[in-house]
């Protein structure tokens, strides 16, 4: 089968005012505002002074934008202006927050706890932290993707000083009880850190509500540059003590020594008030388009399974398993759009994803996943080509399957 066969059938379907190829992976990266670069720009020119350089008006001039940002990044999830350490992105603030917290406390204990779904950022930093001496808990998940605040409970011992449970996750968008663990923690004085990547921004985050004590936040998946990000530390009730990762000239409290980078954190704020301003309408919006596309291959095809709990989940996210395909081909078969696959999500091999086998997804199942994040620039009409075109490259590819009795006859009973 060629792809080009594949492409024929299906440009059919495509409106000939659309342009391909269709963004689809918006939990991967976002592009970047229109209104954010507009803000950004500045920065890096008349405006590009050194935000730590207090002699003259080009330093107190960055400094100035940088606050400003401070600001937008603390409204956006309900904390104070000196509870945001601005970071490199989310990896920089997961280690920083993880070992910077373990580091702080390991008077008082060795008892990490954290889930098997959490990004790499979370889990290779708990794993370096076992190197070190430290006990690390990896929480299961239940075949939603949720994890069971019971088997929290009782994994939160005396020894426990920090956990470390995602907010929403990045294959299948599972918006975890974020508030709920925060009181379990809370309750046994153990510091609660979240990565919120992906929520910013897409679902109402409010470190006092949700009871969390650290926060990692990346700009470049809330439509802001990438290589910049922001760290909430809690000040009060109860004051988080990090020990820094990165020495030098003291910025940010002596938590993050480095030039900061001003242009990016002023797209980090601009993203955040957007964001802020935006997204009542636009999650709704995202998942009206996201209920369509999963209506539309699910009435379209036999044999799909929806992977990770559909209430508690991120409204741009659909993670789908289409039984009977092989996933590398189904992602050659629709290569005018880009989506992520189970099988290719966590490395460069094809390994099945280690979230959806951790949610008990089956390794042909977890391989033959796709994860489409649909985003703020994305509109009905892609979503309906998205949807088309998957449909007939699922179907053909069950026809020329050398396995497709056997294969169709699992679909059916799916
Ligand atoms: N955490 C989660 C849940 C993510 O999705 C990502 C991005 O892939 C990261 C952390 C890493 O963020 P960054 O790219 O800012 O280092």
């Amino acid at each position: 089968m060629s792809k080009v066969n594949l492409a024929s059938d299906a440009g059919s379907i495509a409106s000939a005012s659309l342009k391909l190829p269709i963004y689809l992976d918006n939990h991967a990266t976002t592009p970047v505002d229109p209104r954010v670069l507009e803000a950004m720009l500045p920065y890096y020119t008349s405006h590009f002074g050194n935000a730590a350089s207090r002699s003259h008006q080009f330093g107190w001039q960055a400094e100035q934008a940088v606050e400003k940002a401070r600001d937008q990044v603390a409204k956006l999830i309900g904390a104070s202006l000196k509870e945001i350490i601005f970071t490199s992105g989310a990896t920089e603030g997961d280690n920083l927050a993880i070992k910077g917290v373990a580091q702080a406390h390991r008077e008082r204990g060795d008892h990490i706890i954290t889930a098997t779904t959490e990004h790499k950022a979370v889990l290779d930093t708990c794993r370096r932290l076992e190197k070190t001496g430290f006990r690390v808990t990896y929480l299961p998940v239940a075949s939603d993707g949720l994890i069971d605040l019971d088997d929290l409970s009782r994994a939160v011992d005396d020894k426990a000083i920090l956990v470390t449970i995602m907010y929403a996750n990045n294959e299948t968008g599972v918006l975890q009880p974020i508030a709920e663990i925060g009181r379990i923690c809370h309750e046994r004085s153990t510091v609660f850190h979240s990565d919120a990547v992906q929520a910013i921004g897409k679902v109402p985050v409010n470190v006092q509500d949700d009871n969390v004590d650290v926060m990692s936040i990346t700009a470049h998946k809330v439509y802001g540059p990438k290589g910049v990000g922001a760290l909430y530390v809690r000040r009060k009730n109860p004051r988080v003590q990090l020990v820094a990762q990165i020495d030098g000239g003291g910025h940010e409290h002596g938590m993050r020594s480095g030039t900061l980078n001003v242009a990016g954190i002023v797209g980090l704020g601009e993203a955040c008030e957007i964001a802020m301003k935006e997204m009542a309408e636009e999650s709704k919006r995202l998942s009206y388009l996201r209920d369509r596309l999963k209506k539309k291959l699910e009435d379209g095809l036999d044999g799909t399974r929806i992977n990770g709990n559909m209430q508690h989940r991120l409204p741009g996210n659909l993670n789908m398993s289409f039984a009977a395909v092989d996933g590398e081909s189904l992602l050659m078969g629709i290569n005018d759009i880009a989506v992520s696959s189970g099988a290719a999500c966590t490395s460069a091999s094809m390994e099945p994803s280690y979230v959806l086998k951790a949610l008990g997804v089956s390794d042909e199942d977890a391989q033959s996943s796709i994860r489409f994040g649909v985003g703020r620039f994305n509109t009905e009409a892609e979503v309906d080509y998205v949807a088309d075109k998957v449909i007939n490259t699922v179907k053909k590819l069950r026809e020329l399957s050398p396995a497709c009795e056997a294969a169709r006859a699992r679909a059916e009973l799916t």
